[in-house]
């Protein structure tokens, strides 16, 4: 039996009671669950009578770019806010430019998160690795505080649990997941809409961003499959968002592979690293240690280049996580629970 509920602090109804403008920062280089959490929680807020403003440093992406919203997400929040929530990410720094500490540092900062690689650094905080998305956690925060999910809210909240969970081809979909799914579509989240737009479309720059990355392909004998976007590729694809559009799951589903790796260059001479996994590993760990974060099957940094010194160290590390992982083997069979 699936648990039906997860535990929300009592807290954080404490916290909203006394909040009345309320900023909800997301992270860096935000993904479908990202965008989905901040509208969800704000349609939320809005609900209860709130002022809520959404807040990230970088543009919506082009998955979850018609969402309901999306035009009134800022760079920094506005000036006399009495509360912080930061939502799907896992250190303070993930919020970027978007949260001054200096400006901000006197309003209670709250943490919403589903990341098991959370720094803790929120003095009030909602840390739940269970949460298959963040959008899951504003679901049940609602739920339990009794705040009402109206269709628009719903809409949000369903896309970014579609969006973490690939459309619901994840390992950690479960009854709960299922269920949470089907009441919000009951809420009013038109489910086939929001997966023929998030999932079933791409830019053209994405496709061509592909043909060029999968020209070189990396592939060790200890199951990683790796590959490279360098700035040149990207301008050659036209491709300016700094995702790779869901190429690293792509090449990740290679039979006999662990772990899929996508380098991305970026223009300041950094490297950004994007790791997945099949079930049975967790690179969530490596992405860690590598001053990022992340869940087991899917995690990433921000490290040093130049490309080829970061490229090493990190096959180096997934190298040697995939030898202390001694019952590493990619699932080819199906369990079934009963017997017949
Ligand atoms: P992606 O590979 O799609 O960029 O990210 C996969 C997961 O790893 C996401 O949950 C994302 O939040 C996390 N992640 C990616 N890059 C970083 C990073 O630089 N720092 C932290 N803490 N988490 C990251
Ligand atoms: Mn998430």
């Amino acid at each position: 039996m699936t648990e039906e509920m997860l535990h929300v602090p009592e807290e954080l109804k404490d916290v909203v009671d006394r909040a009345n403008r309320i900023a909800i920062i997301t992270h860096v280089a935000p993904d479908g669950d990202a965008i989905g959490s901040t509208l969800g929680l704000m349609y939320v807020l809005r609900g209860l009578g709130k002022s809520a403003f959404p807040v990230c440093q970088d543009p919506v992406p082009y998955q979850v770019n018609w969402l309901p919203g999306v035009e009134e997400f800022r760079p920094s929040p506005p000036a006399d806010v009495d509360l912080v929530v930061s939502i799907d990410l896992s250190s303070l720094d993930r919020m970027g430019d978007a949260y001054d500490a200096g400006a901000l540092g006197h309003v209670p900062l709250v943490n919403i998160d589903h990341h098991v690689t959370n720094t803790h650094f929120a003095p009030i905080r909602w840390v739940e690795p269970k949460a298959v998305a963040a959008c899951e956690q504003v679901y049940h925060l609602a739920r339990a505080f009794d705040y009402p999910i109206t269709p628009t809210a719903a809409t949000c909240i369903l896309t970014g649990l579609l969006t973490d969970t690939r459309g619901l081809r994840t390992s950690n979909v479960n009854a709960r997941v299922l269920r949470v799914a089907t009441h919000l579509v009951e809420l009013g989240a038109p489910i086939g809409e929001i997966t023929e737009l998030a999932f079933n479309r791409k830019p053209l720059s994405v496709i061509k961003l592909w043909a060029l990355a999968l020209q070189h392909l990396h592939i060790e004998p200890e199951g990683i499959i790796w590959a490279t976007i360098t700035e040149a590729i990207r301008k050659e694809a036209g491709h300016e968002e700094e995702n790779d559009g869901g190429l690293v799951s792509f090449i990740t589903s290679a039979e006999g592979m662990y772990v899929g790796v996508v380098f991305t260059e970026k223009p300041d001479g950094q490297v950004n690293v994007s790791m997945r996994a099949r079930p049975g590993v967790d690179v969530s760990q490596v992405a860690f240690a590598l001053g990022g974060g992340g869940h087991p099957q899917a995690a990433g940094a921000t490290i040093e280049g130049p490309l080829e010194a970061a490229q090493a160290r990190v096959i180096a590390l997934l190298k040697e996580m995939l030898a202390q992982h001694e019952s590493v083997r990619a699932q080819e069979t199906v369990s079934v629970g009963g017997s017949e």
